[in-house]
Order: structure tokens, then C-alpha cells, then sequence
């Protein structure tokens, strides 16, 4: 990696540690000159700019080849869902089927699990605050939640919040094939254990699964830790900056090294 390479690099990390919450760093020049007795400069904005170079614009493949009228295609898999009551979560206080969103061009597609109570009660994957985390890992790659596409295995909330069932799983994972058939993302990044399992066949943790690159049909697949367990250990973020600046770099076409 040359010089500046490594530089937006780490600039690109520090934003992403900042948009995910952490603070205590910045790149503004008085922050590099702290010191024992100078920790206000710290908290204090940034005055001007540090001569840094600014992170570029990351520039991915914002779209992949996917089918002619993809969105008339996935409305269509809305459809035949319908009022669902394949499993039983339909009695279980669910209150709409959360479907999922985004371009449905897009070359980056996040499945996670299922719906929690934000969700639920928005009909919209990944709203509450796992899912503000996870827009802020998406901007942290240069891309919008309108560039990507977010769905998840279980499209109705499970009571309590509780992990879904295998025949919940079994019920609706077909309707997410299907989405992602549609829709023929270059990346797929399956959150956590159930959307990582769910689309590889796999009894593996994400613990296991992580820090490999799959294929999946056409696409990379790349399992990476789920946000809401972000937001309970965010001593992982730095995994997940990794895997993201993986992404980033199969979207560019690049191959990537070292990993599987
Ligand atoms: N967690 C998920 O897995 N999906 C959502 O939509 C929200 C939280």
C-alpha cells in the first residue's frame, strides 16, 4: 500500500470509528499535538483542517447485472408472500412483514436476521438502533442505504426478540433466495449467524465463519459480525472495518489477498 493509499485508509477507518460511536481520537492537527494538561484541544472541533488528504470518494460498483426489471421481479416476491401465515410467527404479535429495501440494481446486498420492534412497527429492515449502526457502516464504505440493498432470512418479528426457529427459518429463507436471485448483488454480506448460515448451508458460528470469503451462485459472500452484537461488544468493530474494506475492494473489482 503506498502513501496515500494508507492515508485514506486510515482516515476512512477513523470515520468509521466515528460514525459508529467511538470517540476519543480525531485528525485535527491540535489532537496530535495533545499532551498531559492539553486533553481540551481534544473534545474541541476542529479548527481547520489538519492538510491531511481527505479520504477519496470510494468508488465501487454501485450496480450489478441484475435482472431487466428487477424491482417489477422482487414487487412480484412481495406479492406472493402476501398476508403470510406459513410459521407460526403470524399469531405471534407480529405486525407487518418487513420485506426489505433498497436498489433492487444494487451490487451490495446485507441480509441480516429477522425484524426487531423498530421494524415491526416501520415495516422496514434495520431501523432501530442496530440498524442506525449498521447506516453508518454502510457510509463508512462511500455508499448509501438507497445504494445498497438490505433484506433479512425472517421477514416477521419473533416475539421477544427471541432467535428464530428452524421451521421459521425453513418458511421464509426461499422468499430471501429469491430476492437475492433477483437482484444478483456482486457482494452479499450475511450479518450474523442466522443470515450466514441461512444462505451457506452451514451449521457454523459466525465465530467460524467469519474472515472467509464464499461464494454464493455469482456473488462474494462475506460473514461478518452482526450490528446489534456491535452494539454489545464494540471491541469487534475493527473485524467489521475489515471485512467492509474487503467489500469495498471486491466492488472495485479488485481480488482480494490473503483470505480464503
Ligand atoms: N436485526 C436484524 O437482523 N434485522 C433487522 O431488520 C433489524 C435488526
Amino acid at each position: 500500500m503506498n502513501d496515500k493509499d494508507l492515508r485514506a485508509d486510515v482516515a476512512a477507518h477513523l470515520a468509521f470509528l466515528a460514525q459508529s460511536g467511538v470517540d476519543g481520537f480525531s485528525r485535527a492537527a491540535d489532537w496530535r499535538r495533545r499532551g498531559p494538561g492539553n486533553e481540551r484541544a481534544a473534545q474541541e472541533p476542529a479548527a481547520a483542517p489538519d492538510g491531511g488528504e481527505p479520504a477519496p470518494a470510494a468508488e465501487p460498483a454501485l450496480e450489478g447485472p441484475a435482472a431487466p426489471d428487477a424491482g417489477g421481479a422482487l414487487a412480484r416476491i412481495r406479492a406472493d408472500l402476501g398476508d403470510c401465515t406459513r410459521c407460526k410467527l403470524h399469531q405471534l404479535g407480529r405486525r407487518q412483514i418487513v420485506y426489505g429495501v433498497g436498489n433492487p440494481d444494487a451490487a451490495l446486498m446485507f441480509v441480516g436476521e429477522a425484524p426487531g420492534h423498530d421494524e415491526d412497527v416501520q415495516g422496514i429492515p434495520f431501523v432501530g438502533r442496530a440498524g442506525q449502526l449498521l447506516t453508518k457502516i454502510i457510509e463508512a464504505i462511500g455508499l448509501t442505504r438507497d445504494q445498497v440493498y438490505i433484506a433479512n432470512v425472517i421477514k416477521c418479528r419473533p416475539p421477544e426478540n427471541r432467535n428464530p426457529e428452524p421451521d421459521e427459518v425453513a418458511s421464509c429463507e426461499p422468499f430471501l433466495f429469491r430476492q437475492v436471485q433477483v437482484i444478483k448483488p456482486q457482494v452479499i454480506v450475511a450479518l450474523g449467524t442466522f443470515a450466514a448460515q441461512a444462505l451457506l448451508r452451514t451449521s457454523d458460528p459466525i465465530s467460524r465463519l467469519r474472515g472467509k470469503i464464499f461464494h454464493y451462485g455469482d456473488a462474494r459472500l462475506i460473514p461478518t459480525f452482526h450490528p446489534a452484537y456491535l452494539l454489545r461488544s464494540p471491541e469487534r468493530k475493527r473485524e467489521v472495518w475489515d471485512d467492509m474494506k474487503l467489500v469495498r475492494a471486491l466492488l472495485r473489482g479488485e481480488e482480494p489477498d490473503g483470505r480464503a
